[in-house]
């Protein structure tokens, strides 16, 4: 196990209420699920997570392909929020990250945007210091994200696992998913139950071979519900923007679902038809590719605060 940089100063603050150890972990968002705790609306709670190998690989001599497949993608949860019922929403803020001092990435030939020209399999064990990755002399800032956050999937999508992203969340492997940052997702199920894990120290939107910086966390969470606010897909509220993450089995079809989104939530909002929202979000409305390696493809469109705030936006659902 990698040693967490400043968890343990953080787990001696008073205002957390809640603390979840890495061990409690699902690998699979099902709509119906045991929860490993129970906490209140507008509580703090502070979550390990384990890297999406479970902590397998120790070393850079190991193959990728002798990884116990059966544990990849651990979600440490799931959590049973009390007062959230289906139709509400859940709004998680990501108050803190603290990442491991290092953490793992590799090559798969056959993986990713150019596995056909990747010729041998490659892990690197890269070192996390000072809030720098250190990779072959090269000083990369890291900027710490949740790869896999969702709840309980809609009776309509079943079992969703966690390396799919979907509706409920999951692996949507999206940068913007950070410190900072608020997450808010469709409630489909009682409790909503919360699971995450999956943290990058830093990743490239896209995660062109298939990992980012692979490392355990500790992700400090104030969760909260919101009563009676339908949205379809997933929603991150940034200091400038609204993001609606959707995925598809294509980034075609994940680029349609997050238009389609966005279109239907700034109509209501902004009280204009449909062709005027879909001309509005032509020209001022970004389509960022977050992830191209996962079993479905992710985007996230990116709605200035100078259309409409996240609070505007959520006002009018
Ligand atoms: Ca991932
Ligand atoms: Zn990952």
């Amino acid at each position: 196990m990698f040693g967490y940089t400043s968890s343990k100063a953080v787990i001696l603050r008073r205002d957390i209420v809640h603390k979840l150890i890495g061990d409690k972990v699902i690998y699979t968002f099902k709509t119906e699920m045991e929860p490993v705790l129970t906490m209140k609306s507008g509580e703090e709670i502070l979550v390990e997570t384990n890297d999406c190998f479970f902590q397998q690989i120790e070393s850079e001599e190991q193959v990728l392909m002798e990884v116990d497949f059966d544990h990849i993608n651990p979600a440490t949860g799931p959590i049973y929020v009390e007062e959230a019922e289906p139709g509400d929403l859940l709004k998680v803020e990501i108050l803190k990250i603290d990442v491991a001092d290092k953490g793992v990435a590799g090559v798969v030939p056959g993986e990713g945007i150019l596995g056909d020209k990747a010729k041998k399999p490659i892990i690197r064990i890269i070192p996390i210091k000072d809030g720098y990755a250190h990779y072959k002399g090269l000083k990369l800032p890291i900027k710490p994200m949740v790869g896999v956050i969702g709840v309980a999937p809609g009776d309509e999508d079943g079992e969703c696992p966690t390396e799919t992203p979907w509706k409920h969340g999951g692996n949507m492997d999206t940068t913007d998913i950070a410190q900072g940052n608020t997450v808010y997702f469709p409630v489909r199920q009682k409790g909503a139950l919360l699971a995450l894990g999956d943290c990058h120290a830093i990743m490239g939107d896209g995660e062109i071979c298939f990992t980012g910086l692979e490392v355990p966390a500790s992700v400090k969470l104030r969760v909260s519900v919101i009563k009676d606010k339908k949205v379809t897909w997933p929603l991150i509220e940034t200091k400038d923007s609204t993001m609606v993450v959707a995925s598809g089995d294509d980034v075609d079809k994940a680029i349609y679902n997050a238009t389609e989104e966005t279109v239907e939530l700034l109509s209501k909002a902004l009280d204009m038809d449909f062709e005027e929202t879909y001309l509005l979000t032509s020209i001022a409305v970004h389509m960022k590719i977050s992830q191209v390696v996962d079993p479905r493809k992710t985007i996230r469109s990116e709605i200035p605060h100078a259309i409409i705030t996240t609070e505007k936006l959520l006002e009018k659902l």
